[in-house]
């Protein structure tokens, strides 16, 4: 048994790379959970993905399963998404004028998705969001909102109170620098708690502009919820005249085309999207009714802008993806894929009585170190249990299995990713389950 907890691959090229890049960046990277501060405590540098492959510095092979954080559906280095990508760059990378794949994009959403009416792409998850926060607040003109203890929604002032992702990570899950006025405008409740909810609303009648989740909690764990709570969620909002956003940054495009709205059935007032819409290239939307929408500059006095918006290589990269999820057959071969693949390593982790719980929807996946049957809020998190998730980390990337670096982060299966790779990753994931129990 290794005792270094350092796992026994190779490290020389990405030790050295990481040493020069602790001198350009905090943290020696560009993003914190990227640091593998709380595995072990050195990045891995990655060369190069194909299919659900990746490389690293030292030529590590790895079956990846963090794909990005989300984005990689088809996996990596797709041939359309390259192809479509290199055709547009051909007649130049940025305009800062409309073009005409922004509209073939938007259409390809728009048709597909009942729904959102109308949206605006920005950049990132995070824009998507802060943007769609301004515009509840400025379509109700109130200015406190509601978020969930454990949802991410980006790193925006506001929103970065209670939040999972790398806040949770690191233990500290809201962040400095965030004034006292602005985080006072943030109520936080815990989900799935309907007393604290009503509680909330008796509290500040009439100031609520907007309730946010993500319907698929997924950066604090994976922290389902009923449809009957989600439902409660739009029916609170109607009788106060508070919207109800949908962060869907992560569950958009990942437990179908319309995301958590289609699949539970609920018509938010604003939903958010990123990563997936993207095909790995920074985009990010976010999308209501026209109504609604109409407060938007310039047709409203909601102003939000940006230089590289609606990007041409950006929208090609996003067009070609979403162009092979809407393929007939896509999401029931995905998700019958993980369905497998989860419930054949919960069947191991069961019948030797291991307290490990696989929890997934559509093609989403979250390792739990309990015996508890359900998990839906962030407190019902035994942070202990994250001992256990370091050790099966390293083991996995020992095996050729890499996730990403925080036992709170979720999995992601692509399309890519075959019967063949699934058996090996089970199989490397059982011998690692024997060495944390
Ligand atoms: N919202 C959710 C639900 C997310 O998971 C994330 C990122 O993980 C964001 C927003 C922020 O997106 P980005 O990192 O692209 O800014």
């Amino acid at each position: 048994v290794n005792t270094t907890g350092k796992p026994d691959i190779s490290r020389e090229k990405s030790t050295e790379l990481y040493e020069k890049s602790k001198a350009f960046f905090p943290g020696g990277v560009n993003s914190p959970v990227r640091a593998f501060k709380s595995v072990y405590g050195t990045p891995l540098f990655i060369a190069k993905g194909d299919g659900c492959h990746i490389w690293d510095a030292d030529g590590n092979q790895f079956i990846d399963f963090c794909c990005s954080w989300g984005p990689l559906i088809l996996g990596h280095n797709h041939p359309k998404v390259r192809e479509k990508v290199t055709e547009v760059m051909q007649n130049g990378m940025s305009f800062g004028a409309p073009t005409a794949l922004e509209n073939e994009l938007a259409e390809l959403l728009l048709k597909n998705n009942k729904f959102i009416k109308k949206l605006r792409f920005v950049s990132s998850g995070t824009e998507a969001v802060m943007s769609a926060i301004r515009l509840a607040r400025g379509y109700t003109k109130r200015d406190k909102i509601l978020k969930f203890e454990g949802c991410y929604h980006g790193h925006s002032d506001s929103l970065l109170v209670k939040a999972g992702s790398g806040l949770v990570t690191f233990g500290e899950t809201s962040s400095a620098g965030v004034p006292k006025s602005f985080a006072d405008e943030t109520i936080v409740v815990g989900l799935n708690d309907i007393a604290a909810l009503d509680k909330a609303f008796e509290e500040f009648k009439d100031q609520i502009a907007a309730i946010i989740i993500e319907p698929v909690p997924a950066n604090n764990g994976l922290l389902l919820q009923t449809k009957e709570y989600l439902q409660y969620l739009r029916e609170i909002c109607t009788k106060n005249g508070t919207l109800l956003i949908f962060d869907e940054v992560i569950s958009g495009f990942r437990v179908g085309f319309e995301g958590a709205a289609g699949h539970y059935g609920i018509q938010p007032d604003i939903i958010t999207y990123g990563k997936i819409i993207g095909g790995g290239l920074p985009v990010g939307c976010y999308g209501a009714s026209v109504e609604i929408m109409g407060s938007i500059s310039p047709d409203g006095p909601v102003y939000q802008a940006g230089t590289l918006s609606g990007n041409p290589v950006a929208m090609a990269a996003g067009i070609a993806q979403l162009t092979e999820l809407l393929r007939m057959g896509f999401y029931r071969d995905l998700n019958n894929k993980t369905e497998e693949f989860t419930e054949s390593i919960q069947r191991f982790a069961t019948a030797r009585n291991y307290k490990f719980k696989v929890f997934s929807i559509g093609s989403i996946f979250w390792f739990a170190y309990t015996d508890k049957e359900t998990i839906s809020s962030a407190e019902e998190i035994d942070p202990a249990s994250m001992e256990k998730f370091k050790i099966m980390h390293r083991e996995l990337l020992n095996r050729g299995i890499y996730l990403g670096p925080s036992g709170y982060e979720v999995g992601f299966i692509s399309s890519a990713h075959t019967k063949v790779d699934l058996e090996k990753a089970k199989r490397a994931i059982f011998e690692s389950l024997d060495l944390v129990f």
